[in-house]
């Protein structure tokens, strides 16, 4: 069963450095790492190195960084059918990890930021499910959510990064076609009406608007899903980890992966927490996501 991802394709360029520059500051770092990124693309690899058959519908450029933006998506073997390259540079994300671990990102949404609704394919009778985040332009998605539901496929949405309330509220029409929601503490807040209700009433709320699923993952604590009738608390897997980067990406694809390929619910669940913290288990985002035999070995 195939999954459609309409997401972002960055080139994500990585610089250590003592400290993260201080507004005007110039810090001296250590030499720039290129990695392939962008939810999108993270998430459709994520989905591909589980087992299923993915395609991306997104936009590059025609610049040098085509080609690192699209390695991993290469290799892991997703269907480029619905890329296109636009006369835009490509996305980048410069991010400055500092030695406290801490990391400070500015996303360049180049291409992405292109991306319409006459890119998403007219032909959606191949896919079950479409995974969707928020890195392209919001008409985008929500175009592609509707005319999914309407041909009957299960469309997740992964609400990140959070919309920067208040001037872009969460689209309520995006949210009725949201067969299942997934956010972490952070993006739940942005649909929360801030009461400061506990997390599983916030999440319980927002099945009124859409969605039969809501998932909002807790890092270190795991995850929580309510539906109508049950609530699912996953603590996560023990590990050590090392790098949580694209830990939330792998947990996305992982999760539309196992759905795809038939598994209940709570089954996808268990497997995608089991991928996302193996994740954490190694540097980087997309070279550190486990495939299918490992996920399967670590469930055993
Ligand atoms: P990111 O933006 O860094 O990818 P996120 O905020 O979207 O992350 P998190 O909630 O941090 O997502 O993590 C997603 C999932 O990854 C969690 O629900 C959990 O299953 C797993 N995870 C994250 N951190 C750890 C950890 N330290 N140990 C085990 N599993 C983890």
């Amino acid at each position: 069963m195939s999954v459609l991802v309409v997401g972002s394709v960055n080139a994500d360029v990585t610089v250590r450095a003592a400290r993260i520059p201080a507004p005007g500051e110039t810090v001296l770092g250590e030499e720039a790492r290129v990695s392939p990124g962008g939810k999108g693309a993270n998430q459709a690899v994520a989905a591909a190195l589980a087992g299923s058959s993915v395609t991306l519908c997104g936009a590059v450029g025609r610049d040098t960084f085509r080609a690192p933006a699209l390695s991993g998506l290469t290799r892991a073997g997703v269907d480029l059918a619905g890329l296109h390259e636009l006369d835009a540079p490509t996305g980048l994300a410069l991010i400055t990890v500092a030695a406290s671990g801490e990391n400070a990102i500015t996303v360049a949404s180049g291409a992405n930021a292109r991306v319409t609704s006459a890119h998403l394919p007219t032909d959606l009778s191949g896919f079950t499910h479409l995974l969707l985040q928020n890195e392209l332009p919001s008409e985008v998605n929500r175009e592609a959510a509707r005319r999914a539901h309407a041909a009957g496929l299960t469309v997740l949405h992964n609400a990140a990064p959070a919309r920067q309330a208040p001037m872009e509220q969460p689209d309520p029409e995006l949210l009725a076609h949201t067969h299942h929601l997934i956010v972490n503490e952070h993006e739940l807040a942005a649909f929360a009406s801030g009461g400061g209700e506990a997390l599983e009433t916030q999440a319980r709320a927002l099945l009124t608007r859409g969605p039969r699923a809501v998932t909002v993952t807790l890092g270190a604590q795991g995850s929580l899903t309510v539906t109508a009738d049950a609530v699912d608390r996953l603590p996560a897997f023990p590990v050590t980890p090392v790098d949580t980067t694209g830990a939330g990406d792998t947990f996305c694809g992982v999760l539309t992966a196992w759905l795809a390929q038939g598994h209940p619910l709570p089954t996808a669940l268990h497997a995608a927490g089991v991928a996302a913290a193996l994740a954490c288990t190694r540097p980087g985002a997309q070279d550190a996501m486990p495939d299918r035999a490992e996920i399967a070995a670590a469930l055993a």
